[in-house]
């Protein structure tokens, strides 16, 4: 399938950077790959003097996987995205350059802001309305401000240069096939949504336990930690497609007024001693591999207390979830990798005498990337037919041929801002954590620890 995209040049600023190399050239690499970008030109820039050769061969580089498995179309593709794109050294900060670059290149522009955040706000701030040609579309990496307040500055400045739905506030974590199967699975389902409440529904549990430690990135994590890093950013946003009703529509206008609404009834309740957890990592071992205590790890600031660890429990004050506790947790060099939201409903109201053995509650799981659907049913188990016994159903649910970053390209490079996070919800994510965070910065609630490879605290 070959498509043109609406957008016409994607501008990469922080060409020379870790999210560019590893992110998003092989995400674009797949796209075009696929046919899904004919007639893109690629641009990149940074701050130091590159000569074109050298963001040529980072771009051959970033595409060479997605060249292998592509087909001779896919190939040819790919070879003329690349011989065609161009570096220019610039200081996004400058008054002027980045603006003088945006009225040569062709219209419309993407420009993704692929730089260290503060950088990205200082070069949004300094552009002038009348600098941006109609048609461009910004695309904002994660952390979206530093808290509500800087949130709502940072809209307003965006508001200024470009119309809301020409904002892409990037969430990768939630590709569109994952989006897609939540929503299939709780609507295309007339089994599912009668019991999708609080009279049904015990708790809701939203898991992403990483194998993975710091890895090297101490210089963005350690001012960051587990909750806004993926609490805030990413965790929020699977609770608000598992909890919103139903949308007449899967458009981007029902959907994300859909996850709005489940926003702004949801928080976290003091005592955040009870509410929320938090833990770092010490010393430990991950399938064989020595990982140092986290503390110790070069770049860390011990004194920061930054959590590696993080467990809430958001209440979504709404008719349907009154009273039902969500439970988002996240954590970094467990033992073992786990992705997946869990809904465990009540117990039923009676069971029959005369039946033995296990009577534990039903629970759905979702599981993410791959994305998968677990049932989990008592039934009469195998020899004697009163002995209850546990039954999983288990689904693989649809894949995306495209890697994360290339689903969330294909939305900013076709003008589609469904899988983009909305200025209000975004406000909306920092508003619930920032309770825990002033919490924890007031050492109302102690940092726990756990060894590097076990389970957490
Ligand atoms: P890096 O520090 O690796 O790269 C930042 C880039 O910004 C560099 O190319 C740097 O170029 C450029 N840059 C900095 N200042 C300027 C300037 N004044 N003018 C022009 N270019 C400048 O950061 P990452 O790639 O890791 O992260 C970028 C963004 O993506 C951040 O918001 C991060 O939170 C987000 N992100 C990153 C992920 C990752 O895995 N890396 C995952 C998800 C989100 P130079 O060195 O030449 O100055």
């Amino acid at each position: 399938m070959t498509s043109q995209t609406t957008v016409k040049t994607l501008l990469i600023l922080g060409a020379s950077g870790d999210l560019t190399g590893r992110l998003l050239l092989p995400g674009l690499a797949r796209l075009a790959a696929a046919g899904r970008a004919a007639g893109l030109r690629l641009v990149g820039a940074g701050s130091d003097p590159w000569p074109q050769e050298q963001w040529r061969e980072r771009v051959h580089t970033a595409f060479a996987d997605a060249a292998g498995k592509a087909d001779a179309a896919g190939r040819q593709a790919l070879e003329t995205l690349e011989q065609y794109s161009a570096y220019h050294q610039l200081d996004v900060t400058a008054d002027g350059p980045l603006a003088s670059l945006l009225s040569e290149l062709e219209g419309p522009v993407a420009v993704y802001f692929a730089l260290p955040p503060q950088v990205s706000q200082k070069a949004c701030e300094i552009l002038q309305p009348g600098q941006v040609p109609a048609g461009t579309r910004l695309v904002m990496e994660k952390p979206f401000g530093s808290g509500e307040v800087s949130a709502r500055e940072l809209n307003r400045t965006l508001l200024g240069l470009v119309p809301e739905d020409h904002i892409h506030r990037v969430d990768h974590f939630l590709g569109k096939a994952t989006v897609l199967n939540i929503l299939g699975l709780r609507f295309a389902n007339n089994f599912l949504e009668p019991v999708w409440n609080r009279q049904h529904i015990e708790k809701v549990e939203i898991i992403f336990d990483e194998d993975l430690a710091l890895e090297g990135r101490a210089r963005y994590y350690d001012s960051a930690g587990a909750l806004r890093d993926m609490i805030q950013s990413h965790l929020l946003q699977i609770m608000a497609l598992m909890a919103i009703d139903p949308p007449a529509t899967i458009g981007e206008r029902d959907l994300r007024d859909a996850v709005a609404t489940v926003l702004r009834a949801s928080s976290i309740k003091p005592p955040y001693e009870a509410a929320a957890r938090r833990a770092r990592y010490t010393a430990g071992s991950i399938g064989g591999r020595p990982v140092p205590n986290y503390a110790d790890e070069e770049g860390v600031d011990a004194a920061l207390n930054t959590e590696t660890f993080a467990e809430v429990r958001v209440e979504i004050d709404n008719w349907r979830w009154n009273g039902v506790p969500f439970i988002l947790r996240s954590g970094k060099a467990l033992g073992k990798k786990r992705k997946e939201a869990v809904v465990t409903f009540r117990p039923v109201p009676h069971l029959p005498k005369g039946f033995r053995g296990r009577d534990v509650p039903n629970q759905l799981r979702i599981g993410f990337g791959p994305d998968t659907l677990e049932l989990d049913v008592d039934v009469n188990g195998p020899g004697d037919i009163f002995t209850l016994d546990r039954a999983s159903l288990v689904a693989e649910l649809s894949a995306s041929d495209l890697l994360p970053y290339g689903e969330v390209l294909e939305g900013v490079l076709t003008g589609d801002p469904l899988l983009s996070v909305r200025g209000d919800t975004a406000e909306e994510c920092w508003r619930i954590v920032e309770p825990v965070l002033q919490a924890w910065a007031g050492d109302a609630v102690p940092l726990e620890e756990y060894d590097a490879g076990s389970t957490g605290p």
